[in-house]
């Protein structure tokens, strides 16, 4: 084993025997993805619980990984935080309570592919296609799917949508990953968009700066500073994640003046401790990256292995309240069909006569004077 655990210290590329230009290369990246046990041996050496739940589960939800994220496994350690986002195992298999669309996503979509919760803002799922798939996605039920593939006929149908509806002032491209267009294609989404004067601000959900950092080309950078002012969430969940290669992508983007921003997913055994949520939230602000949202992990099908309580998770948030940079902290939610709901522990302790009591990081109460 690594000292600390983790990948062996050799780049990805040097341990393939493959050449460092084609691994920085984002198409090679794709095509070169990891589909099936034999190839995941490359990396790692899969358990009997991994081949069977791969062969199983494949048809059922996409297995898909970018050598670069593979090799960022570590070799020595079936439970190593990366592997167990994107390898599946049986467990999938055994959750009683998951459904496949736990947001009824489907009853608040007005058009195919935007779902609108809010009088003001849209998640815009304009692909199905990811760079790798994660086990515990809330997409499941659409990403690799082919029903879902967005022709650019029903692009536009979603864009004659928005430009109708005059309240939408913010626009999320998700999917799947808006990131595994082409710039081309990503160009003409933008400059369609750009042509609604309602539109105010463009955002981006994105999780190439971490599952595919080379992705994020200066002419990519370029092509989003066209198009201002536009917002990045990207989707790091383990310190293990943040290498010089997303630190890179994610300097490119705030360096083309976009505001970089990370959800994360809170992770049974994977993020799920407040040691671990600090060093990702630390390493993530040394990148300029504000952890904005941690989403509880939705009852989703196949995914109660990854699920935590939600006491467990305010406590995590709890821990690092006063511990470190309040700009560190994500704001740690649930989403419902109704929006996001922000859970956190309830410092406001209550009213006492012309007095309100709160509750300080480290558990002293502070009575305020603050007569109605
Ligand atoms: C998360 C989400 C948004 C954006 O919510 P913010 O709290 O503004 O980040 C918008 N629409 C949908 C459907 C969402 O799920
Ligand atoms: S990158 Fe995002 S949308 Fe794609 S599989 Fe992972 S969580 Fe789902």
């Amino acid at each position: 084993m690594t000292p600390s655990g983790g990948p062996p210290p050799e780049p990805g590329w040097q341990r393939l025997g493959v050449s460092q230009e084609d691994w920085q290369h984002w198409p090679w990246q794709m095509r070169e993805r990891v589909r099936d046990a034999r190839a995941l041996a490359r990396f790692v050496e899969p358990t009997d619980d991994e081949v069977a739940a791969i062969e199983r589960l494949a048809d059922r939800f996409h297995f898909v990984i970018t050598p670069y994220y593979a090799s960022l496994m570590d070799p020595e350690d079936p439970d190593c935080p990366i592997r167990r986002q994107v390898v599946p195992r049986t467990a999938e298999q055994d959750d009683p309570v998951g459904v496949a669309d736990p947001l009824d996503e489907v009853a608040h979509s007005p058009v195919k592919n935007v779902i609108r919760v809010y009088p003001d803002r849209i998640a815009f799922c304009v692909n199905n296609e990811c760079a790798l798939y994660c086990r515990y996605c809330l997409r499941k039920r659409m990403v690799g799917d082919e029903e879902w593939t967005m022709k650019k006929r029903e692009l536009e149908v979603a864009l004659d949508w928005i430009r109708e509806t005059a309240e939408i002032r913010d626009v999320l491209l998700t999917g799947g990953d808006p990131l595994v267009f082409s710039d081309d294609r990503l160009g003409w989404l933008l400059a369609e968009l750009r042509t609604i004067p309602h539109v105010e601000i463009i955002r981006l959900g994105t999780r190439l700066p971490v599952t595919l950092p080379f992705r994020v080309t200066d002419d990519l950078c370029r092509l989003l500073a066209d198009h201002h002012p536009i917002w990045v969430n990207t989707h790091f969940n383990h310190p293990r994640e943040l290498t010089p290669e997303a630190a890179h992508a994610c300097d490119r983007l705030t360096r083309a003046g976009i505001p970089v921003g990370n959800q994360s997913v809170l992770l049974a055994g994977i993020n799920d401790d407040a040691v671990t949520m600090k060093q990702l939230c630390e390493g993530l602000v040394k990148l300029r990256v504000r952890p904005y949202y941690c989403y509880q992990a939705q009852l989703l099908e196949g995914t109660a292995h990854f699920r935590v309580p939600i006491e467990r998770g305010v406590d995590v948030f709890r821990e690092l309240r006063g511990r470190t940079s309040g700009f560190a902290i994500p704001q740690y939610v649930l989403d419902t069909p109704y929006g996001k709901v922000p859970l956190s522990h309830p410092y406001l302790r209550g009213r006492e006569g012309d007095d309100i009591v709160v509750e300080a990081f480290d558990g002293r109460l502070w009575r305020e004077h603050n007569p109605l």
